[in-house]
């Protein structure tokens, strides 16, 4: 897969209705992408599929959803107001910005070819407002730049009232905003977007082993979306690569067309954020251990992803161009977890009692599964759509089906039809869904 196949996944996605341009009749507005019908679909997919691996299959893990906007002392606390900066330069030449770590000064820009540049000068990342009807005297609000502090702040509030115990972890998704320089890579690098963070609590002596164990179980659950295990792997921090808050970290990176980058962050982040509110606050941040009978501030292990760049991420892997006898075939080979259309039904001819078939059993699919009813076109090209959706399964109905009640079950991938009872729609999906997702 090359650059040029990332520009083919825009296109797909737009065709099929999973990304659009944000604004687009206005001409689009920059690094800013709406997810159409397939996508948000899609993206729910992704999003439950943390959440229940995060959160609702584990005792040891509450869920929240913090507000966006924060109290402004919050970002004076973590750090972010003074320190959540990008170095950039400028092209005296050509004008063009660029992050400071992104260019190789002693060369010549690569728009221009002038070598002229600014000295490397700070930008920081936070969207700033202010509340309140007057801008000059409203107080200052940022948009938040990561969900992560909506948790440290709720700490001693969500402790005290789930009667958690050490360790334990709260988890949150939501809309996170940074006014990135660079943007770009489609959903890579964008100003908004969606994180999935997970705080987890231990105690200060324990952060080693926890940093191992959700490194590790992050890593698995990129595996259990169908990601290629070739193309994932877990990459340790060099000291000067680590935030200001952390010690020691792990990134999880694909392999992209662009590169290998990262999807998600595990750190360490020690007692950094509950000293700083503690200091900022005056409220205590603590944790009464009741079994030795003592309080201290718990340290933190973060496992920090973007839901985009986990959708992104999907779309990439799943996209296959492929030859069929003779044709070419653009095939989008999703998890059944996580496409957008679980099965699709097609009456052969729109007459004989078949269409009205096929929508008892898109009804039936519909009680387990995401069910989808198309009679538009030959079916070759109705299966060439959903080819295209990635939807993992279709069924159809035909003159056989009004004698004998059998229908045709066509498998996505190995583009394999077999006739099962159409009464049996979806005992046969439901064994065809665990065989292929068995993580
Ligand atoms: P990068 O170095 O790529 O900018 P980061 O190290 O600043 O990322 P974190 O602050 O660790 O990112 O954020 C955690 C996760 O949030 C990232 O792994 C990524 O999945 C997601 N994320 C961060 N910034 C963006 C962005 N601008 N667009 C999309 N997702 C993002």
């Amino acid at each position: 897969m090359n650059l040029k196949s990332i520009e083919n996944i825009v296109s797909l996605s737009k065709r099929r209705g999973f990304i659009f341009q944000s604004s687009e009749i206005y001409g689009g507005l920059g690094s800013t992408w709406d997810y159409g019908p397939l996508g948000v679909e899609m993206k729910r997919k992704i999003k439950n599929h943390w959440w229940h691996e995060m959160v609702t299959s584990r005792d040891n893990i509450v869920g929240m959803d913090a507000a966006i906007l924060m109290h402004p002392n919050v970002w004076e606390a973590s750090g972010h107001v003074s320190n959540f900066h990008d170095p950039m330069v400028d092209c005296k030449n050509c004008n063009a910005r660029y992050r400071a770590d992104h260019v190789n000064l002693d060369k010549p820009c690569t728009r221009c070819g002038i070598k002229d540049w600014t000295e490397p000068r700070q930008f920081n990342l936070m969207f700033k407002t202010s509340i309140g009807p007057v801008v000059d005297s409203g107080e200052i609000a940022y948009l938040r730049p990561e969900t992560a502090q909506g948790i440290f702040v709720n700490y001693a509030n969500v402790q005290t009232t789930s009667r958690q115990k050490l360790p334990f972890g709260i988890a949150q998704l939501g809309k996170a905003f940074r006014n990135e320089i660079t943007t770009g890579n489609f959903l890579f690098r964008t100003r908004e977007f969606e994180q999935m963070e997970m705080e987890f609590f231990v105690h200060p002596d324990d952060t080693g082993k926890w940093l191992e164990y959700w490194s590790n179980e992050r890593l698995n659950w990129f595996k259990s979306l169908g990601v290629s295990e070739d193309k994932l792997r877990l990459r340790p921090h060099g000291d000067d690569e680590l935030a200001h808050y952390s010690s020691a970290c792990y990134d999880i990176e694909y392999e992209f067309p662009f590169g290998w980058s990262e999807l998600e962050g595990i750190a360490d982040r020690g007692t950094f954020d509950l000293d700083q509110h503690n200091e900022h606050s005056g409220k205590k941040q603590q944790y009464f251990d009741p079994q030795t009978n003592s309080r201290y501030v718990p340290a933190v292990v973060e496992a920090s992803a973007g839901v985009d760049r986990a959708f992104l991420t999907c779309l990439v892997d799943a996209y296959t161009e492929e030859e069929v006898r003779g044709e070419k075939r653009t095939v989008l080979k999703l998890s059944p977890k996580i496409a957008p259309i679980t099965c699709a039904v097609f009456p052969l001819v729109k007459k004989d009692g078949q269409p009205e078939k096929a929508q008892k059993i898109v009804k039936d699919i519909r009680k387990e599964f995401s069910a989808f009813f198309d009679m538009g076109g030959s079916i070759g090209k109705r299966y060439r759509r959903q080819d295209e959706a990635g939807t993992p399964f279709g069924i159809t109905v035909d003159h056989d089906t009004m004698e004998d009640d059998t229908v045709t079950l066509r498998n996505r991938d190995t583009m394999e039809q077999i006739r099962i009872p159409a009464e049996s729609v979806v005992r046969a999906l439901r064994d065809k869904i665990e065989s292929l997702t068995e993580r």
